[in-house]
C-alpha cells in the first residue's frame, strides 16, 4: 500500500516518497515543483475546503484575508470571493440560495468563477440544492416501498 500525495491528489507507491515526503504527504515528483506552484495548489485546496465546511469561521475569514493578499492572482481571486461568501453567509446550509437572492453581485462572481453553476430558479433545481446540502436520515427517501 502506498501513500496519498496531497499535491497531485493520488495514491502513489512507497518508493515515490522520501522520508520527509512521507511525513508531509508530498511525493518526490511534487516536491520538485516550484514553490509558487505548490503554494497555489495547497492554497486553492485549503480555500475549497472552507466551502465544504458547515460553517466558515472567524478564523477562516482571517486566513482568507491573508490569502487574498498573496502574490498569486488565482489564489487572490478565489480567496477574496470565499472571504465575501463567509461574510455574507458563513453557514453552508441554503448558502447559495440566500446569496443569489440577497447579494446578486457576489452571486455573479461565484457563477463566473465556476464555484456554482448558474440556475434561474425552477423548483427542481432548488430541491437539488437542498437535497445535496441537507440530506439526513429524516428526509432521505424511504427505502421501503420502492421496487
Ligand atoms: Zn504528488
Amino acid at each position: 500500500m502506498g501513500h496519498y500525495c496531497r499535491i497531485c491528489s493520488r495514491y502513489r507507491p512507497n518508493e515515490s516518497f522520501s522520508g520527509r515526503g512521507h511525513r508531509i504527504h508530498v511525493c518526490k515528483k511534487c516536491s520538485g515543483l516550484p514553490r509558487g506552484v505548490r503554494f497555489r495548489i495547497e492554497s486553492l485546496d485549503e480555500i475549497w475546503g472552507f466551502l465544504d465546511q458547515s460553517i466558515i469561521s472567524e478564523k477562516n475569514i482571517r486566513r482568507l484575508s491573508l490569502l487574498a493578499e498573496s502574490a498569486d492572482p488565482e489564489v487572490r481571486e478565489m480567496a477574496s470571493i470565499v472571504h465575501a461568501i463567509g461574510k455574507a453567509h458563513p453557514g453552508r446550509r441554503r448558502r447559495y440560495k440566500k446569496i443569489r437572492a440577497d447579494h446578486p453581485e457576489l452571486w455573479q462572481r461565484i457563477v463566473k468563477k465556476g464555484i456554482v453553476e448558474e440556475w434561474t430558479g425552477p423548483a427542481e433545481r432548488d430541491y437539488a440544492f437542498d437535497a445535496s446540502e441537507e440530506m439526513t436520515d429524516e428526509n432521505a427517501p424511504s427505502r421501503d416501498g420502492c421496487n
